[in-house]
């Protein structure tokens, strides 16, 4: 079994994708429109938020996000040690440095209990991760940035449909960031993202960077990107959010039962805290016999995959960061024990009993 059919959700809804791209195409408008329009409503409402700008992709939500802050050279941020890379790409992309803290062993999610320490002078915004999908403890890492004067801004690329304290992640931090790239929980057929935010200015701010920086046509204020939703994967969108929930309930089936079947095998398993309602993006186990595990289940015709392999500290892009691999054990030691396994909408309940053989053998 493969460990995501990413044509699965196309065939499941391909004439209401059809129609709808078809829609998209004859409206004439190619960038912006209506099509845009609507799902950066759609996307509001449904994450809680007042407003939300659709942006090209994940990256550019964040790099566009610490730039409405005025985040830039000699200011620092606070990021994972453990997330995908580009949580820390968008803190040096805008000429900041991307100060690391480690996880929750247990959640694998940033420490707020560690996050004080690496404040200084210099720091600007607390990034908290909601990885895997599950749910960053924001309430710790907001009244901290309340007290210090800090931002908050959330990497919410794999929590599509998660929750924290029983609201929806979108706008509880001062700006969230989406990637609706192909394999998160909601994706594009191509590159897409957003940010959501309860805050006009910022919001405006960010719709402006994302287009040049300009607001009326041919008069530039700053110096913006090219960074917009494009209409046909909003129109897209827009067709597989009326889906999100019946999905994320398929997610949840499979993760409950990986986490009883493997409860007694040894395995470290997901611990979701009470106040988390994961979107279960990954499924991730850790063992010290990772590399055995994975091998074994391939054998079986089981897909797994690793999320992350490299920390961030140890890729050769941050080379030059003067991070030792040991000055991040915590990343350090996920990256040799996790192991993904499958979930998605395109597995029943009969794979992933077979995933739970496999993996007890
Ligand atoms: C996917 C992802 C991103 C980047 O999104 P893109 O749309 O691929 O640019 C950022 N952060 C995390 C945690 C992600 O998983």
């Amino acid at each position: 079994m493969t460990f995501l059919d990413l044509g699965a959700t196309y065939r499941e809804l391909k004439d209401e994708i059809d129609a709808a791209v078809a829609r998209a195409l004859a409206s004439g408008w190619y960038i912006g429109g209506e099509e845009v329009a609507r799902f950066e409503a759609a996307w509001a409402r449904y994450t809680g938020a007042a407003h939300c700008v659709g942006l090209g992709n994940g990256l550019d939500a964040l790099i566009l996000a610490l730039r409405a802050l005025d985040v830039g050279p000699g200011d620092e941020v606070v990021v994972p040690s453990n997330t995908y890379i580009a949580t820390w790409l968008a803190v040096s992309a805008v000429g900041a440095t991307p100060v690391p803290v480690e996880p929750d062993p247990a959640t694998h999610n940033i420490d707020p209990a560690r996050v004080e320490a690496a404040l200084t002078p210099r720091t600007r915004v607390l990034l908290p991760v909601h990885l895997y999908g599950q749910p960053a403890d924001l309430d710790p890492i907001l009244a901290l940035a309340r007290a210090r004067g800090l931002r908050v801004v959330e990497d919410a690329a794999q929590a599509h449909g998660a929750r924290y304290r029983g609201r929806p992640v979108g706008a509880h931090g001062d700006v969230v960031c989406w990637s609706f790239y192909p394999g998160k929980n909601l994706g594009a057929f191509g590159d897409a993202g957003a940010v959501t935010t309860d805050d006009a200015d910022l919001a405006a701010r960010i719709r402006r960077l994302g287009n040049y920086g300009s607001e009326r046509k041919y008069v530039n204020v700053e110096r913006g990107a090219n960074s917009r939703l494009d209409p046909i994967q909003a129109a897209i969108l827009s067709v597989k959010l009326g889906h999100l929930d019946a999905w994320t309930d398929r997610r949840r089936a499979i993760a409950a039962l990986y986490s009883e079947g493997l409860a007694e095998t040894g395995l470290a398993l997901p611990r979701v805290p009470d106040w988390a309602e994961p979107a279960w993006h990954l499924y991730v186990v850790a063992t010290p016999e990772r590399d055995a595990l994975q091998a074994r289940l391939a054998e079986a015709g089981v897909g797994t995959l690793i999320h992350y392999p490299i920390p961030p500290h140890m890729q050769q892009a941050y080379a030059d960061a003067g991070i030792a691999p040991d000055d991040l054990p915590l990343a350090r030691r996920l990256a040799d024990e996790v192991l993904s396994l499958p979930i998605g909408p395109h597995l029943d309940p009969t794979d992933a009993r077979r995933v739970v053989a496999a993996v007890q053998e």
